[in-house]
């Protein structure tokens, strides 16, 4: 099973939108995948699986059953626990940390070919013990946005991937351009090529960039895959998608 960490410096980048499109893209081409949403505040992962009302099984006290998003795709997030949608995590870390061990100890993912993990936003101690939490990282996929202040933080998940001891798999630039759709000209809204020249410098592999896409947002709040939408934006995807599995050495 190869464990590929999704993070970001910051939050609202879409690391989550990354994540799930990475599981979903696996699993479309017959790998049994699996995600963790390990994301307690913000847990977005279930709607964009379009699963937010399925609930987590158990054979016994010791076992955690994950959410079956379809035949090749399995799914456990902080979500599943919650009684509604409108609830708010307000734990304190150590609950946290048992909490994320439960998961990492009982959950039956059965024989996975990948688990994408989606950290929580930031390099903080909580995404820091949760990355550490989890053994034989095959590496990370850093999402940032243009703008100096996400790309700045990109630094600081490098950092953070070198303290947990994993690979940097690369980084992809999220909401890089807009395409006007009265003149189909190319918007820098955030001011592309930040994500692009900062992997250069740290010589890190850059996947490829995303444009901001209302089809993109639209996917997500319907909780179905980019690449089931005819758009450029899914075109790519696929492409981080294939560079990632260079690096992966696939
Ligand atoms: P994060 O996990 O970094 O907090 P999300 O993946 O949850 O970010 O994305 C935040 C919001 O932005 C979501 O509503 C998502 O659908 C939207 N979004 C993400 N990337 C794009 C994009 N390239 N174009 C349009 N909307 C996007």
């Amino acid at each position: 099973m190869k464990k590929i960490v999704v993070m970001s410096g910051k939050g609202g980048v879409g690391k989550s939108t990354v994540a799930a499109n990475l599981a979903f893209k696996l699993s479309s081409e017959g790998n049994q995948v699996g995600i963790f949403d390990s994301d307690f505040h913000g847990p977005s992962i279930p709607q964009m699986l379009n699963v937010k009302e399925d609930v987590l099984g158990a054979k016994d006290e010791q076992s955690i059953e994950p959410v079956q998003v379809n035949p090749n795709l399995k799914a456990v997030s902080m979500e599943f626990l919650l009684p509604d949608n409108d609830s708010a995590v307000i734990w304190r870390g150590p609950m946290k940390m048992k909490a994320i061990k439960d998961f990492q100890e009982k959950v039956q993912w059965g024989d996975l070919d990948y688990l994408v993990i989606d950290l929580p936003p930031g390099t903080g101690d909580e995404p820091l013990s949760i990355a550490q939490q989890f053994n034989d990282l095959e590496g990370s996929i850093i999402v940032t946005t243009p703008q100096k202040v996400a790309v700045q933080a990109v630094r600081r998940s490098i950092d953070f991937s070198k303290k947990v001891g994993m690979k940097v798999l690369g980084v992809v630039e999220n909401m890089s351009t807009l395409t006007c759709p009265n003149c189909g000209e190319e918007i820098d809204v955030f001011g592309s090529g930040g994500g692009e020249k900062m992997a250069e410098e740290l010589d890190i592999s850059f996947l490829g960039s995303i444009p901001l896409d209302p089809d993109i947002m639209k996917s997500g709040e319907e909780g179905k895959s980019l690449i089931e939408t005819d758009s450029k934006s899914s075109e790519m995807f696929e492409n981080i998608v294939m560079n990632l599995k260079k690096e992966l050495g696939e």
